[in-house]
């Protein structure tokens, strides 16, 4: 763990945490991205690997604001249902097959 910082949020992919990294500084949150990289010393453990990201204490509100906007300025492009699979372009609010909404 790291002093004065808490984990945001776990990324599954380098590319997503990133943007996340992006988006964040551009607002003047400082942000420290830390990769997983276990070498098969735990393997059970790489299940849960990613790519870890620290803010600062003080700037967690901050940032968790900013993550939550910029999921929804960025709902363009196509969704996944969660009940069939289908794929739903992203200007649909439920799905076009089963009716289900998106989350
Ligand atoms: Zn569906």
């Amino acid at each position: 763990m790291r002093d004065g910082m808490t984990r945001l949020e776990t990324y599954t992919s380098e590319i997503e945490a990133e943007i996340a990294r992006g988006r964040l500084e551009a607002l003047g949150v400082q942000v420290v991205l830390e990769k997983d990289n276990c070498g098969g010393m735990r393997p059970h453990l790489d299940l849960q690997a990613g790519v870890k990201l620290f803010v600062a204490d003080g700037d967690l509100e901050k940032a968790r604001d900013i993550l939550t906007a910029t999921a929804v300025a960025t709902t363009t492009g196509t969704w996944t249902c969660s009940g069939c699979s289908e794929e739903i372009d992203g200007s649909y609010d439920a799905c076009w097959k089963c009716g289900r909404d998106r989350e």
